[in-house]
């Protein structure tokens, strides 16, 4: 199937309404680009918001990337800067994180992965923001739901899908998040933003040097991508079953933030020991 087709389809999946405001959170990369180009072509009620990462160089074009999409698309930018709300850029933060006893052996990606979803559910929530959308796509699928296999961690896996919601959210404080890109093949994506001439920075992020992810990666590029489908398709079957038990959401006694545990993994992490020190 084609990608706009494709995308639509999703989009009815979610039931995504033309009211609702969206906050696409923007890398200035070709699958988050492409994601808020399709949404606004749709109709959709969409605002941008980028994380400055203060990554030297990198960084700097990314944001100028995500500033010319929204120029282009009409749309309001939203824009955070790590060093200034967090007091050091996303290199520095992680390093400090690893040098601890508690973030020792943490990859690079995975520290990053949840600083930035703490971020943005925070902002969105603060913007109003009825849905966060992300530019993840088949093959980001696909990588995680195998590596969590791999890892012996399945259910690691019940909080992905073309939306993740919690419904047993009681005070509301998680925003629900939508992938429009879910079953579309990253090369389409990067074929699509070519053709469209969208603004984006194709090189890869300095630090993701997780091995582990670009083993299986490297595996994936060795099938289809309707074998890629075969495998987000049927763990979306599989997990459909296990959702139903779905767990009460606890909220971050020390940020507030929604959490799986006592504490936020943000907070795990960063060894907050107050309130005010991660807000
Ligand atoms: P990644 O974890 O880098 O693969 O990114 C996954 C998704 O998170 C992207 O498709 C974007 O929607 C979003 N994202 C990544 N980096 C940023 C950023 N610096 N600012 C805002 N959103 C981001
Ligand atoms: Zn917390």
């Amino acid at each position: 199937m084609n990608l706009e087709p494709l995308v639509k389809k999703t989009l009815a999946k979610i039931k995504l309404n033309k009211r609702e405001k969206i906050l696409v959170a923007l890398s200035g990369g070709k699958d988050s680009t492409t994601t808020a180009y399709l949404l606004k072509k749709f109709g959709y009620n969409i605002e941008g918001f980028h994380i400055y990462l203060g990554m030297k160089g990198y960084s700097d074009r990314c944001l100028e990337a995500v500033k010319k999409l929204c120029k282009q698309l009409n749309i309001r930018l939203h824009l955070y800067d790590i060093k200034k709300e967090m007091g050091g850029s996303m290199c520095y933060i992680r390093t400090a994180i690893q040098t601890e006893a508690k973030g020792k052996g943490l990859k690079n990606c995975a520290i990053c992965g949840v600083i930035k979803k703490w971020i943005m559910n925070k902002k969105a929530r603060e913007l109003k923001a009825d849905k966060i959308a992300t530019g993840h796509n088949l093959d980001d699928e696909a990588q995680t739901f195998l590596i969590n296999i791999f890892k012996g961690s399945p259910e690691l896996s019940l909080n992905t899908g073309v939306i993740s919601r919690n419904v047993k959210d009681k005070q509301n404080r998680f925003i629900p998040r939508i992938k429009p890109l879910f079953y579309v093949p990253e090369n389409e994506i990067r074929e699509y933003s070519k053709k469209m001439k969208l603004p984006v920075v194709y090189e890869k992020c300095p630090c993701a040097i997780d091995s582990y992810r670009i083993q299986v990666r490297q595996f994936l590029n060795t099938i289809t991508d309707k074998e890629k489908e075969n495998i987000v398709k049927n763990s979306e079957k599989i997990l459909k079953n296990i959702k139903r038990k779905q767990t009460p959401l606890n909220y971050c006694e020390l940020c507030g933030e929604p959490a799986r545990n006592k504490v936020c993994r943000m907070c795990g992490m960063i060894g907050v020991r107050n309130k005010n020190s991660c807000s």
